[in-house]
C-alpha cells in the first residue's frame, strides 16, 4: 500500500477509462450539515459531470438518497414503519435526487436518462441494462435511480451490481474526504492517506471504503474502486484523466511512482 500526501500528479489529457459508475451520496444534493435538496449544490455537482461528458468517457451514476431518507434510520426511529417500507421510503429518495440532477445537467445541455430500478414509468424509464448501455454508447448520461430495487441495502451496493451488470472499468465513490485513511481523519488529524492500497489490505487492516456488500462484490470481480473529494472543483474530471488523487483500491498492488 502507499501513503501520500500529493494530490498532484498529473495524468493524461484525456479519459482513461472507457466507461465509469459515479456514486454520489445524498449529502451531495444539500449543503453540509443539512438534509433536503439545495439546487445551488446540485447545479455546482452538474457543471462538474457536465466537462466529464463532453470529455467522451461513458457515464452512469448512480444517486444516493441519505439527504432525505435513509432507510435503516428511520426505521429504528419508530416501530410503527416496517423496516422494508423504510427501505423503499429510502429508494424512492433516491428517484428524487436523480431528477434534480437529470434537470440540472439538462440546463447544461447535457443528454441524460433516468432509469429507475422500482417501476415509475412516468418520471422515469425502468433500469434495463441493454438499453442503459445502449444510452450510454450514445453519449447520454444515465442516472441509476432506486438502488437496486429490493430492501435492506445501500446504493454503494447498487453501484457495485451495475458496475459489473455494465461492464464499467471502474466505480468512483465520489465523497466530501479526499479518499481511505488509516484512521478516521476527522478525529485524527494525522490519519495517513493511502493514494493506493489492495483489497486485501482494506481487509486486513478494517479499513472502510464502501459498505461491505459492495465491496466485497468488487473485490470478487476485481471491479477497481477509486474514493475521491468530488467537493474540490474538478475532481470528477481528474480523476477519470488518470490522475492520481484520492485512493484506488485494486486487486494488487501497484507500483509506486
Ligand atoms: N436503499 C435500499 N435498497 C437499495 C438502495 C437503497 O433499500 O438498493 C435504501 C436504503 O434504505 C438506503 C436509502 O435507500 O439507506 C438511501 O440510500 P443510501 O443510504 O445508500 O444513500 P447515501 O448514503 O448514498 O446518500
Amino acid at each position: 500500500m502507499a501513503a501520500t500526501s500529493d494530490d498532484s500528479e498529473a495524468g493524461s489529457a484525456g479519459p482513461v477509462y472507457r466507461r465509469v459508475l459515479l456514486k454520489i451520496s445524498g449529502e451531495s444534493f444539500c449543503r453540509r450539515g443539512e438534509s433536503g435538496i439545495s439546487m445551488s449544490e446540485v447545479e455546482s455537482l452538474a457543471l462538474q459531470i457536465q466537462r466529464v461528458a463532453a470529455s467522451g468517457v461513458e457515464l452512469a451514476i448512480v444517486c444516493g438518497g441519505g439527504n432525505i431518507l435513509r432507510g435503516r434510520q428511520f426505521s429504528e426511529i419508530s416501530d410503527a414503519i416496517a423496516p422494508a417500507t423504510a427501505h423503499y421510503m429510502g429508494m424512492l429518495a433516491t428517484v428524487i435526487n436523480a431528477l434534480a440532477l437529470q434537470d440540472a445537467l439538462e440546463n447544461l445541455n447535457v443528454q441524460t436518462r433516468v432509469q429507475s430500478a422500482i417501476r415509475m414509468e412516468g418520471v422515469a424509464e425502468p433500469f434495463i441494462r441493454r438499453r442503459c448501455i445502449r444510452h450510454l454508447e450514445k453519449g447520454r448520461v444515465v442516472i441509476l435511480a432506486a438502488g437496486t430495487g429490493s430492501p435492506f441495502v445501500t446504493t454503494d451496493t447498487a453501484a457495485a451490481l451495475r458496475a459489473r451488470e455494465i461492464e464499467a472499468d471502474v466505480v468512483l465513490k465520489g465523497t466530501r474526504v479526499d479518499g481511505v485513511f488509516s484512521e478516521d481523519p476527522e478525529l485524527n488529524p494525522h490519519a495517513v492517506r493511502y493514494s493506493h492500497i489492495t483489497f486485501a489490505d482494506v481487509l486486513s487492516q478494517g479499513l472502510k471504503v464502501m459498505d461491505a456488500q459492495a465491496f466485497h462484490h468488487c473485490m470478487e470481480h476485481g471491479i477497481p474502486i477509486v474514493v475521491f473529494n468530488y467537493l474540490k472543483e474538478g475532481n470528477i474530471e481528474r480523476v477519470i484523466r488518470g490522475e492520481r488523487l484520492g485512493t484506488r483500491v485494486t486487486p494488487t498492488a501497484e507500483p509506486t511512482a
